[in-house]
């Protein structure tokens, strides 16, 4: 059995450590991870520990109200939050992961945190992997863990935790490929195929920026930011928004939507054709009486 409980060094680790000097039994399971403040606990650290071999992890942070860095234990607790959601969401029990607060004067939590940890493991047994991580960006490291860890995959919504919003699309959007454009990170990408305008999002590269929601709301506010499903997060690449193409009536081929056509107020004719014919009237104008 292996536990690993990431401890804050103002006042969790100061807590560990009293609980040693102070000779207070805590159980040798529970291997002690020092870091400045529990505010920098990154999701991809919690999942990526138990994809590797712990059976259940835990973030210890100052009381609420005490933070030495104001509100990290506030951050890490929605964190922690999260990653109850990212486990349910693949049929991992939610309890292997959990946030403690304690003082650097309070021992004795940090050792009921630590027993508590692996009174869990014992009850829920050890967790079984299916393959190892890849470590390939906070969020790819987050899917790879997951999938290694995964009893079933529910494609559920997540909760909203900054870096992890991504664009949703609503009904309003009529596919014009202007988010697209905007993206700087090509988290976004526009196709035309089998009849089809289809717009995927590739919701590991999003940064939640929200420059591809300003362009829109420029023009038809069919984009916000909210949260992603677990497929967004699983997936390299999910659709988003899909419409069918028009057909041109001179060639025949599907060019543009019936919304970005209605908004612009064109007739049925691709841009090719329209050249071709406005060349054709040209010569014509000029040969003619
Ligand atoms: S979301 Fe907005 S900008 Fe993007 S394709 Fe739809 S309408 Fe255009
Ligand atoms: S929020 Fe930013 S990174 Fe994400 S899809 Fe939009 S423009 Fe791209």
């Amino acid at each position: 059995m292996r536990v690993v409980g990431f401890c804050c060094n103002e006042c969790a680790y100061a807590a560990a450590d009293l609980a040693g000097s102070t000779h207070r039994v805590h159980p040798p399971e529970v291997l002690v991870v020092r870091i400045p403040c529990s505010g920098i606990v990154d999701p991809s650290w919690l999942v990526y520990a138990l994809a590797k071999g712990a059976d259940a992890v835990f973030v210890a942070g100052c009381r609420k109200g005490e933070c030495h860095y104001v509100d990290g234990n506030f951050k890490a607790e929605s964190r922690v939050a999260f990653v109850k959601e990212l486990l349910k969401s693949v049929g991992v029990e939610p309890e292997r992961v959990e946030m403690f607060f304690m003082a650097a004067s309070e021992p004795h939590k940090f050792v009921e945190a630590a027993k508590e940890m692996v009174r869990r493991v014992e009850e829920l047994g050890p967790l079984e992997r299916k393959g190892a991580p890849k470590r390939e960006g906070k969020k790819g490291v987050i899917a790879s863990s997951l999938l290694a860890i995964a009893k079933t995959v529910i494609d559920a919504p997540l909760p909203e935790i900054p870096g992890f919003r991504v664009p949703n699309f609503s009904s309003e959007c009529i596919g014009c490929g202007a988010c697209v454009e905007t993206c700087p990170e090509r988290a976004l990408k526009v196709r035309d195929y089998n009849g089809k305008r289809v717009i995927e999002l590739n919701a590991r590269r999003c940064t939640s920026c929200g420059k591809c929601v300003e362009v829109c709301d420029e023009v038809e506010k069919a984009l916000t930011l909210g949260g992603m499903t677990l497929k967004q997060l699983l997936e390299e690449w999910s659709v988003v928004s899909a419409h069918d193409l028009v057909e041109c009536e001179v060639c025949g081929r599907p060019f543009a939507t019936q919304r970005e056509l209605d908004r612009s107020g064109s007739p049925k004719v691709c841009p090719s054709c329209k050249e071709r014919l406005s060349a054709r009237a040209m010569v014509v104008g000029r040969v003619g009486p």
